[in-house]
């Protein structure tokens, strides 16, 4: 009989989770306070970018086996996954990342051709995810091979503890809450999508943290990264730095009408917690959350390891 596990949460890591251990039979049910899109992960830009952004040891095998799902996503029916060129520029020389060559296309750019004031950069080909089309054609997915989603807010896991004996935390930021780990905070972003057709590659200025992301629901303007800073309201100031910086990288964009302006608090952390826990005698909580900026550049490799903790647990 196939083992039942309880995934809290419905952002990119609860439900990429939740897929994963149904595939692998599990019998998973998600219990979630935000269904997609009032969530996190519906607000990211989201490109795959080579867990740079993460210390923990394991972040450059979750975003290869990530790297390879999305790969591998993008050649199907569209589900909001598709590959894209982007030009990252830096002010100082830097060096090949380390993912240069298993992306589908890597080339450095020659000081001559790079914009002015840049001293290095490169373009790749890298997975860009359209996420509210992509959250829910994991929703999908997962209700398609009969998964049960409960919306209810829990103050505490240990309210789960006595009925449901293996859980699995995605709570994002609010695993500080949910579980008491005060080593997580928000780093609260804020985008502006307006309508751009005519802009076909990304663009990204590492030093200035300036995005531009071209996705088929619009084009995605950043970016910021504001520690501990839990507001969602759009902050019009940063909406206007915002679209300086996009200006300057590409002049005429700021003139682009508007669409929407989302915030969203990335769940920060020194290093994502994928670990088990003891919660009381009868139940384990697998943790997987403090992606940060790159949740869904982590997801299936991180999904990966959720499934053979699980599996470890239950063949005890
Ligand atoms: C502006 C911005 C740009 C980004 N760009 C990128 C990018 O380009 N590439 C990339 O890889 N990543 C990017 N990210 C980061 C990425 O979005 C996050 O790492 C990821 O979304 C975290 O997902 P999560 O599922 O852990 O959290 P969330 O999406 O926040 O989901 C948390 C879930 O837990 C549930 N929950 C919380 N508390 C409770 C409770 N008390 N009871 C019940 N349920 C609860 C919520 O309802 C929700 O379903 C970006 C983020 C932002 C904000």
């Amino acid at each position: 009989m196939a083992h039942s596990i309880t995934v809290v949460g419905c952002g990119v890591i609860g439900l990429t989770s939740a897929v994963c251990l149904q595939e692998s039979g599990f019998n998973a049910t998600i219990i979630t306070r935000d269904l997609p899109p009032h969530l996190t992960s519906a607000v990211a830009g989201a490109y795959w970018y080579g867990g740079e952004l993460a210390t923990h040891p394991s972040r450059h095998r979750w975003s290869s086996a990530s790297l390879q799902e999305y790969l591998r996503l993008a050649k199907g029916d569209y589900c909001g996954v598709t590959t894209f060129r982007m030009l990252e520029v830096f002010g100082s020389p830097v060096s090949d990342p380390w993912f240069k060559d298993v992306i589908p296309f890597y080339e450095r750019v020659a000081s001559a051709d790079l914009p002015a004031g840049y001293a290095d950069g490169y373009w790749m080909e890298i997975p860009i995810v359209e996420t509210p089309r992509y959250l829910a054609y994991l929703m999908d997915r997962f209700q398609q091979n009969g998964g049960v989603i409960q919306q209810r807010t829990i103050a505490d896991l240990s309210e789960l503890a006595a009925e449901h004996p293996l859980i699995v935390n995605s709570t994002g930021v609010y695993a500080r809450y949910v579980a008491h780990d005060e080593q997580v905070y928000p780093l609260r972003g804020q985008v502006i999508k307006v309508e751009a057709p005519h802009v076909h590659d990304a663009f990204m200025d590492d030093d200035s943290f300036t995005y531009i992301l071209p996705r088929r629901d619009g084009c995605v303007l950043g970016g910021i990264s504001q520690k501990d800073n839990w507001n969602l309201n759009v902050d019009p100031a940063v909406s206007e730095d915002i679209l300086q910086r996009c200006e300057k990288a590409l002049p005429g964009i700021r003139q682009s009408p508007i669409i929407v302006q989302l915030v969203g608090l990335r769940p920060g952390r020194h290093e994502v917690r994928l670990e088990r826990e003891q919660l009381t005698n009868n139940c384990t909580v697998i943790h997987n959350y403090g992606h940060g900026g790159i949740g869904f550049t982590l997801s299936w490799g991180c999904a990966a390891d959720v499934v053979n903790l699980a599996r470890e647990l239950t063949a005890q």
